[in-house]
């Protein structure tokens, strides 16, 4: 049997062992998930409800050893994995009120009854990236499980063992043997089978645009449906009237949280020419003064990158001659470490400035006027998060209506709240989670026409 190791990337000592799924081990999952779904589906919604809040309650109960876990197997700080593992528990208790709300239509037709039903699709499969393990796999499992469906979960071979442990806590909280199961494995055998296996009704896939635009032409075979959360180059635009001190106390948390491994990271920031110099004046204590360090400390504020591997890719993008504006530190030793970095004044061809780094390196750059930030904020494949920083409501909401992306936020960076809707336009995806229209996702809508015409009228 192969078995991947688990390191931490903080110490880079193996934290666990975790066998790999083959092609034939992913079948058998396969299969049970679908025979699971008929005992799934015929289940009184309010039992379904149910047994989704003791799931609720069971990672509650459990949310110590959940976040450890992100720690240990992620790197993540633990004030970051504690905020996750809640994160996790509200997903679902949001959710489980899906199954009592799953609402059909009746429609006026003539001559009869013409009714909707949300049905289940089936098998549900969720394709989870390590930069948030455990988070993403819920967004995807809550309301698909919600919605009537089973649901199989590909971790990402580099960070299994907090989507492990919440299969453990769903057989505790009594779900159905096989209506929620981890197949830890590599993505190209595990994954790959999603893909192909007829019986696997839809992928929820979270990763990078590369392998979202593979699984994406492989679900063209069975026309497989497929919501797609990829990558992102997400700016962060500040104007002159903003509040520039909070506006630059904010901006580091806004790019290197989790170490910039952040699809939402506002990895370019744009600032109005005649404020720039002020902004990165302000901006350079609040990145040289971010604790870097050992990610179980609560006082820590960024931890280490995912991989030896991730970091030299990371690296590649700050060359010797890159222009490195603002250093932060980064522990030496073991552990996977780089400081937070800003390039300016960068080109706007620069890989930095132009790609997804996913990394704790951001690019500033000056604009002119409204018409510039936007239009350097568009020239992007991405469009997934975004924020705006300026003073002037109207301004604001042009800005906001003009930047195409699919989540923003004035004058604040937050973008994700579990029921809020949440996803990317352009290459950064397909589909929404979360938010009050994520159920319809996992249904498909069935019509039913039921005749009222007396018997022996002929219609
Ligand atoms: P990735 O390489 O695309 O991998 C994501 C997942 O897909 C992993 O579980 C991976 O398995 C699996 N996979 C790889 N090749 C596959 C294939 N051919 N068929 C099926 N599955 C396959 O992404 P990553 O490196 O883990 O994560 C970083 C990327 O995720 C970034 O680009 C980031 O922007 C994006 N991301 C987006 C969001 C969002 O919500 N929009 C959120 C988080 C991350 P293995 O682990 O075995 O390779
Ligand atoms: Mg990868």
């Amino acid at each position: 049997m192969t078995v991947t190791e688990i390191r931490n990337p903080a110490t880079e000592a193996v934290v666990a062992t975790v066998p790999a799924s083959s092609v034939a081990e992913t079948d058998a999952a396969i299969e049970r998930s679908v025979a699971a779904g008929e005992r799934w589906r015929e289940l009184a919604p309010g039992d379904r409800a149910r047994l989704l809040r003791r799931f609720a309650a069971a990672v509650d109960a459990d949310r110590d050893r959940l976040a450890g876990l992100e720690v240990s197997g992620a790197g993540h700080t633990i004030t970051a994995a504690r905020w996750e593992a809640g994160n996790v528990r509200d997903v679902l208790d949001y959710f489980a009120g899906g199954p009592e709300r799953l609402l059909g239509r009746q429609i006026p037709v003539a001559g009869g009854v013409d009714l909707t039903f949300q049905e289940p699709l089936g098998v549900v499969g969720v394709i989870v990236p390590w930069n948030f393990p455990m988070m993403i796999a819920m967004w995807g499992i809550a309301p698909a499980l919600a919605a009537g469906n089973t649901v199989l979960v590909k971790p990402a071979e580099l960070t299994p063992l907090s989507a492990l442990r919440l299969a453990e806590l769903a057989i505790e909280a009594g779900l159905p043997d096989g209506v929620l199961r981890v197949v830890p494995g590599k993505g190209s055998v595990v994954g790959h089978r999603f893909v192909t296996h007829p019986a696997v009704r839809k992928l929820v896939f979270t990763g990078s645009t590369e392998v979202g635009r593979q699984i994406m032409a492989g679900c063209a075979d069975q026309i497989k449906r497929l919501t797609l959360e990829l990558g992102g180059k997400s700016a962060n635009i500040v104007f002159a009237d903003a509040d520039l001190e909070r506006a630059a106390a904010t901006a580091p948390s806004a790019v290197f949280d989790n170490a910039g491994q952040d699809c939402c990271a506002r990895s370019r920031i744009l600032v109005e020419r005649s404020v720039y110099d002020r902004f990165l004046a302000l901006l350079e204590p609040a990145v040289t003064g971010l604790r870097v360090g050992d990610p179980a400390d609560p006082g820590t504020e960024m931890g280490p990158l995912i991989s030896a591997e991730h970091r030299t890719k990371v690296a590649s993008y700050v060359p010797d001659s890159a222009p490195v504006a603002i250093r932060g530190h980064a522990p030496d030793g073991a552990g996977f470490w780089y400081p937070p970095t800003v390039l300016a004044p960068v080109s706007r061809t620069a890989p930095a400035f132009v790609e997804e780094v996913f990394g704790p390196v951001v690019a500033v750059v000056p604009f002119e006027d409204e018409a510039d930030a936007i239009r350097i904020a568009n020239d992007t494949v991405y469009g997934l998060s975004g924020s705006i920083w300026t003073e002037n409501l109207g301004r604001a909401l042009r800005v906001a209506r003009a930047v195409e992306t699919g989540t923003l936020s004035i004058n604040s960076h937050s973008s994700v709240r579990y029921w809020t809707p949440f996803g990317g336009v352009k290459q950064s995806g397909l589909g929404r989670e979360l938010g009050p229209d994520a159920l319809a996702a996992f249904t498909e809508t069935k019509n039913v026409f039921i005749s009222t015409t007396a018997s022996g009228s002929g219609a």
